[in-house]
């Protein structure tokens, strides 16, 4: 929706269009102290949270015709509200695994205990799960992944800027914090804090960066159980696939080999008692991230993973946690009633009109490609041709009906949802792909293109102002959903989506000349986020953001083209002004103001070292400066910092 109070008029949109777009907005919609960052995707966000809360208040009533997924859902709500039972009950529920992890006698033993926490998706040590086979995309396979890190990125513990060993301090400062919580006197958690921060550290050492990981061949490395077993002689796999209840595994995909080997290593040098330290803590840390543990535990997650690592200033209300975490444990029960509630059937067919008129916009765009030679568009368009559009929500909802929620206990509901989810996850494992599955949550705001899959994914919640308002003309809703979903077909042709060919299989369908123009073309864009500043010294990674960047770019310049071809079918608009602009101009206005945003220089940084998108400020003017569509609609002359002399072009 276009919010004509939320521009600046004091700026020349042709010198900065993002604070021209969204100046005033800035000014007058500070970051609530709950949060760390605030624009208008958490915006709807919020309004999407309060539709959720009124279901849940009325779904915790226990009343004689509940359906079994409200009993879940209510339950589970009500559960996580009691804060007086959960303080009350203390870590008892965790005591479980603790006397496991006591239990141990020796190294030997590792496996079957990695196969009970990794069941209770308890991130330790590497990372075991069901993946799309890229190779075959139609079969589901087993893959081990590096893992068992608590900060957000490998680079939290390794750098060594002034910043970072701060963090890093804090960090362990913060574990030794949640093991005294657990009992353990200030000297014996200090000491075993340290000893986390090795193993984490000799984890993140061993790991695969981000930007190496965006390049699908670097972690497809399939190979058998034997070949898998010989990179960790110490470790047992098939003792941890049984105890993980797995199905026989007898080839996978191996995600990153050398992490394995480093795995291997560290499992020979370090104690069984620092394994068991750094068991436990994992164990305590996963559970106080669900807010169900007693306040103590939460209250000190939040002051470390929330106020120190991204700026948020008070701890959200409790309703709001356990919304989320229904949302998250039960997504499709309670998505299901939202969508009932929030998203009649012509939301969805007018959704696909839109999504249609994108496509053609893209089937246009690469037909008249100047770099591609025709049979790589012949491919491209075969491609484009194939792509499944999911709008709303699942065709088939997921059955919840082995899964157990009691009221009055709320850990234990969590483990319990844990535990389901990994059963399901691994009984994929040697299955074909259930391509109706949704990979979010309908009342999420956000969406997504699948490369394994070939498709576009809408969830309801994102269907909405300011993204899509049936009642505005074409220019504001060409310019929020419209390129959004030209920004999710573009992913199909990203540097890492054009790897994969129709059917979701890793497969080159380029000529070698034009993969090489691609590179080029891809490079300028690289470059061009590179020079932009996140926060303080931080620059945006242009490789790290390489696949989003593209997507922009090609999802507002194919949301341009269809906005023209609509405005053809009723040239009494193309003219005309709505709040003193045309509809081209609202196009990009409707752009600019999906990414107003406040965010805290904390989660700034945060964001610019693990985020594959850049800043709201960096995809608004990174992309308009690359269109002369831009620079036509609103006059810019050249030499304006909106018009640079070598502007990109991919798609
Ligand atoms: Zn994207």
């Amino acid at each position: 929706m276009f919010d004509a109070t939320a521009l600046d008029r004091n700026i020349d949109p042709c010198v900065d269009f993002y604070q021209f777009s969204c100046g005033n907005w800035i000014k007058n919609n500070p970051i609530p102290p709950d949060q760390s960052s605030w624009g208008r995707f958490n915006q709807l966000s919020e309004h999407n949270r309060m539709v959720l809360h009124d279901i849940l208040e009325k779904a915790e009533k226990v009343t004689p015709n509940r359906s079994s997924n409200e009993q879940k859902i209510g339950d589970y709500y009500a559960s996580c509200m009691d804060e007086a039972t959960i303080n009350q009950k203390g870590v008892a529920v965790l005591n479980r695994d603790f006397d496991l992890i006591a239990a141990l006698k020796s190294k030997e033993e590792l496996p079957a205990l990695l196969g009970h926490l990794h069941r209770e998706r308890i991130n330790t040590l590497f990372g075991f799960d069901s993946t799309p086979d890229f190779k075959d995309a139609k079969m589901m396979i087993a893959e081990a992944d590096q893992g068992g890190l608590s900060l957000p990125d490998k680079d939290y513990y390794l750098k060594t800027d002034a910043k970072s060993v701060e963090q890093q301090k804090q960090y362990v400062q913060h574990v030794t914090n949640m093991l005294k919580l657990l009992g353990d006197s200030p000297e014996k958690a200090a000491a075993e804090a340290d000893a986390v921060m090795k193993i984490e550290t000799a984890l993140a050492k061993g790991s695969m960066d981000r930007v190496a990981r965006r390049e699908p061949s670097n972690v497809y490395h399939k190979m058998s159980a034997a070949e898998w077993q010989a990179l960790t002689p110490a470790f047992s796999w098939p003792k941890y696939l049984t105890d993980v209840g797995a199905p026989a595994v007898t080839s996978l995909n191996v995600a990153v080999p050398d992490f394995f080997k480093a795995l291997e290593t560290e499992l020979k040098d370090v104690s069984l008692d620092d394994l068991k330290t750094y068991f436990r803590w994992h164990v305590v840390h996963a559970a106080a991230a669900t807010n169900v543990l007693p306040d103590a535990f939460v209250n000190e997650n939040f002051e470390f993973f929330s106020k120190t690592l991204r700026g948020a200033k008070e701890l959200q209300a409790r309703w709001k946690r356990c919304v989320a975490g229904v949302n998250g444990d039960l997504g499709e029960a309670l998505g299901e009633v939202y969508v009932e509630k929030n998203f009649p059937p012509e939301a969805k067919e007018r959704t696909l009109e839109m999504v249609h008129a994108l496509e053609e916009a893209l089937r246009q765009d690469i037909t008249t490609l100047p770099w591609m030679t025709e049979a790589t568009k012949k491919q491209a368009l075969i491609k484009l041709e194939a792509i499944r559009n999911k709008i709303g929500y699942p065709n088939k909802w997921r059955d919840y009906s082995s899964l157990t929620i009691v009221r009055g206990d709320a850990l234990g509901n969590s483990l319990r949802s844990n535990e389901f989810e990994a059963q399901r996850e691994l009984n994929k494992i040697g299955k074909p792909r259930d391509t109706q599955e949704w990979g979010m949550t309908p009342p999420t705001v956000n969406a997504y293109y699948d490369p394994t899959e070939n498709d576009i994914n809408f969830p309801a919640g994102i269907l909405q102002p300011p993204f899509y308002d049936f009642k505005a003309d074409d220019g504001v809703n060409f310019g929020g959903i419209g390129a959004v979903i030209g920004h999710e077909l573009t992913h199909g042709f990203d540097d890492e989506g054009r790897q994969f060919d129709k059917e979701g299989n890793l497969k080159d369908w380029w000529t070698p000349e034009d993969a090489k123009a691609f590179e080029e073309r891809a490079q300028c864009l690289v470059k061009e986020y590179d020079s932009f500043v996140a926060v303080d010294d931080v620059h945006v990674n242009g490789k790290l953001t390489l696949g989003e960047n593209t997507a922009d770019n090609g999802g507002l310049r194919i949301a341009d083209m269809a906005l023209q071809s609509a405005l053809e079918k009723k040239p009494q608009e193309k003219d005309e002004k709505f709040d003193g602009f045309t509809e081209e101009q609202r196009l990009f206005l409707g752009w600019g103001q999906v990414w107003c945003q406040n965010q805290t220089d904390q989660i700034s940084r945060l964001l610019a070292l693990t985020n594959e998108h850049s800043p709201g400020k960096n995809r608004v003017n990174g992309v308009v400066r690359n269109m002369p569509e831009f620079r036509r609609a609103w006059g810019c002359k050249s030499g304006a910092p909106m018009v640079p002399e070598n502007a990109c072009r991919v798609w």
